[in-house]
């Protein structure tokens, strides 16, 4: 039935060939117990591997059944070793982690057959070699006589024509081993039984015939006798036998089923990998958050003149007429869904005070607000009293900003601005401090500007760092005589609130009254346009003064002309009526900046004009927008492969037990495809309890339900539902690749030499 015509087998490793075997020719018959001997290195084992189909052959023919195996595919001879081949190793070669049960289960599984019609079976073999009581037993507890006949129930179990044995006693003390050998000849009866062995004694009872090889060649092949159960062969059917029917293939469910018995029967593996999974997948979800965040960096990079705090929850409303808000506007507003507070004083927003110090030498910033209400959270001072003092609230573990600091700071005079507009340098002491809440640094944090804490003032400061900014942001046109000066083609003046200006009088410089005059005589009157983006609003004044280089020190109180600049001076009733605010403008803060969108169109729905900064920014900075989205395409997509690498390289460390069972399961008549599906299945069923593990922790802290870390709140900030659907696909396609590229690399390997690498 199997025959071997002058074949050789070659080793080449590193450009040397050497010989397993050479010119061997022998034919072997069902019903034979053949014994193969000769000294170490003579070519037994490789002999025996290329008649199981473990290993290939470069020269002379074998043939099965009287077909020629040469031109088998890879896919032939895994069907020729699954059909003819059940081997036994010195080493067992079983799966460890299994019970004895599933151990000779496998191989039948593997053949394709149903888990429910094989159990008597499977029961009955292991009957056969007398470990019915160790069944449910795992390989690894056995003793080596014990494994060595779980080895041969596995090889009966597929009924398989022919048995190889290379060295099956081997690491086994003479008792077990002619245990072994008289239960192997037992249950072998009609088949071909090859056997290699150091110890011929051991095997001579039984022997039908003795092949001797030395130096890769047979130099005796002698045949000593019958075996007694061939008689029945004999007189049954022709001695050439039948080849079994073709064996099916494992099916999709028991694949699913050792897949999962594979996850979970080796729990330390189990968890490393799942913690591999975890890392995978936690490394997605925050590579995905930071894409979706750096999208949002993007969104807020730009830069108006009148926003400058685009926070992504803010918008601005005005009413639809322009008119004034009135407090049921306010009232309205507050009670739309999704808001979190309505900020009536926003010009306040667009406004960062800085105080500066030289002589401490400190240059703080801080966003104003009331300093009303403010007074519980101050450690040291007092509340103000007057419009030049203020209050300072930082966070407590502030890296740059300390106690002590703020101590020498306290009651010092220090210059004030507002570093948005850079108008309005005034004189102020700051007189108390306190830290901020958590709420607050919450909010701040939020903020597209760079703020060290907030600073409480009086209602009167606030209103004139409002008016200041509203100033700043109208643009002004003098109407004198027949001409229009601004600022652009006068060159710089600014409109001042002067010192001892009546209401309705105007201080300007000599030239310009000239300029408005009719080249004779100065102007004595003008109109002072204020247009902000709301309005323009008019004062008529008339010129009382004109000052020049002379008179600059007596009429204006300034020694330099030049520092003047050709400014213009007003009362400050005037001031206040041209630039004051006003509440012609509200802002209001979205509950959440997901949901500012949704406000927006609520707002507008409500009657008002509503305005998304932020995603205006979005759209004047489509071309930046673009640049920075294919910088974190391709920043996320790098990301991925950092991540896919690095789990592959630890799946890799974690998966070296793996190897030997997908070797094993190979010579036990397991696919490639058999294989990878297993592998892929295997980490699937991980990477599925790894990702519900993670999703969960996301979704529970996007819910805040539990008091999660921050990390995680942040992640969730960023995920939405769809994300997860994406998420999971993504993560599903990275699991079968990491599966498909371990399998790949596993299977560059013959069976063979995947194994010897294991043993
Ligand atoms: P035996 O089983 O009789 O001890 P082997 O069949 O293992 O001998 O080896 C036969 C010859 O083939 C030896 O010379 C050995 O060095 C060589 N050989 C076996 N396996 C390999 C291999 N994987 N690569 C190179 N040479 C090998
Ligand atoms: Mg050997």
């Amino acid at each position: 039935m199997l025959r071997l015509d002058r074949v050789s087998k070659f080793y080449s490793a590193g450009g040397v060939v050497s010989s397993g075997f050479s010119k061997v020719s022998l034919n072997f018959d069902r019903g034979e117990f053949v014994a193969i001997t000769g000294e170490s290195g003579s070519g037994k084992s490789t002999l025996l591997n290329v008649i199981s189909g473990l290993d290939s052959f470069e020269e002379g023919e074998m043939y099965v059944e009287g077909s020629p195996t040469s031109g088998f595919s890879g896919r032939d001879m895994e069907d020729y070793r699954k059909k003819y081949i059940g081997n036994i190793f010195q080493t067992f070669n079983l799966i460890n982690s299994y019970t004895v049960y599933q151990n000779v289960e496998m191989v039948l599984l593997l053949a394709g057959c149903d888990r429910n019609e094989i159990k008597d079976k499977v029961r009955d073999i292991i009957k056969k070699v007398g470990l019915s009581e160790y069944e449910k037993t795992k390989a690894s507890k056995l003793s080596g006589g014990q494994k060595q006949r779980v080895a041969i129930a596995r090889a009966l179990a597929r009924e398989t024509p022919i048995i190889v044995a290379d060295e099956p006693t081997g690491n086994l003390d003479s008792k077990s081993a002619a245990d072994v050998i008289k239960l192997l000849h037992d249950v072998s009866e009609d088949k071909l039984v090859i056997i290699v062995t150091h110890n011929y004694d051991q095997v001579e009872p039984y022997v039908t015939r003795k092949i001797t090889m030395h130096d890769g060649r047979v130099v005796e092949d002698r045949r000593i006798g019958e075996r007694k159960g061939q008689v029945k062969a004999e007189n049954g059917a022709a001695s050439e036998i039948k080849a079994p029917t073709a064996p099916g293939s494992l099916s999709f469910g028991n694949t699913l089923r050792l897949a999962a018995r594979n996850t979970f029967n080796l729990p330390a593996k189990f968890v490393l990998l799942l913690f591999v999974f975890i890392f995978l997948c936690g490394g997605t979800f925050m590579a995905y958050s930071s894409f979706k965040n750096l999208g949002a960096t993007a969104a807020g990079s730009g830069y108006t003149d009148y926003f400058t705090e685009a926070r992504p929850d803010r918008i601005v409303v005005t009413k639809t007429d322009r008119s004034l808000f009135t407090d049921e506007d306010y009232e309205k507003l507050a009670a739309l869904e999704n808001v979190k507070s309505v900020e009536k004083r926003d010009l306040l927003m667009d406004t960062e005070i800085v105080f500066n110090s030289d002589e401490i030498g400190y240059y703080i910033t801080a966003a104003p607000v009331r300093a009303e209400g403010l007074e519980d959270l101050l450690t040291e001072g007092r509340m103000p009293e007057a419009d030049d003092e203020a209050i300072f609230l930082f966070a407590e573990d502030d890296p740059y900003i300390s106690d002590s600091m703020m101590d020498l700071a306290l009651d010092q005079v220090s210059q004030t601005f507002d570093n948005n507009s850079g108008t309005g340098y005034s004189d102020m002491k700051i007189v108390g401090y306190g830290y901020l809440t958590e709420e607050m640094e919450e909010y701040y944090d939020d903020t597209t500007t760079w703020i060290d804490g907030v600073a409480g003032f009086t209602d009167a400061k606030l209103e004139d760092f409002e008016t200041a900014k509203a100033a700043s942001s109208s643009s002004v046109e003098i109407d004198i005589g027949d001409k229009i000066i601004t600022p652009e083609n006068y060159g710089y003046f600014n409109v001042m609130a002067g010192p001892s200006m009546e209401k309705g009088e105007v201080l300007v410089p000599e030239e310009m009254a000239y300029m408005g005059g009719d080249g004779y005589e100065k102007a004595s009157e003008l109109t002072l346009n204020a247009v902000n983006p709301y309005e323009t609003k008019s004062a008529d004044l008339k010129i009382t003064k004109t000052y020049n280089q002379q008179n600059v020190a007596s009429v204006v109180g300034v020694q330099d002309y030049e520092a003047v600049a050709g400014n213009v001076y007003i009362s400050s009733e005037d001031y206040e009526k041209l630039f004051g605010n006003v509440g012609y403008q509200t802002s209001v803060i979205a509950e959440d900046a997901r949901c500012a969108e949704e406000l927006k169109t609520e707002i507008e729905d409500a009657g008002f004009d509503a305005f998304y900064i932020y995603e205006a920014y979005v759209s004047s900075n489509a071309s930046m927008t673009a640049i920075i989205n294919t910088f974190r395409a391709v920043i996320l997509a790098g990301v991925l492969a950092v991540l896919f690498f690095v789990s592959y390289f630890i799946i890799k460390l974690i998966f070296k037990s793996r190897n030997s069972y997908f070797s094993i399961a190979r010579m036990l008549g397991a696919t490639k495809e058999n294989c990878a599906a297993l592998l892929r299945w295997d980490m699937f069923v991980v990477f599925n309890i790894a990702y519900f593990i993670l999703a969960a922790l996301v979704a529970g802290a996007g819910s805040e339900a539990y008091p999660a870390p921050s990390i995680l709140i942040s992640l969730a900030g960023y995920i939405d539902p769809w994300d997860y659907v994406i998420l999971y696909a993504v993560l599903c396609i990275l699991a079968v690749l990491l599966a498909a590229r371990y399998s790949r690399q596993m299977f560059k390997k013959t069976a063979m030499n995947a194994h010897r690498e294991e043993v």
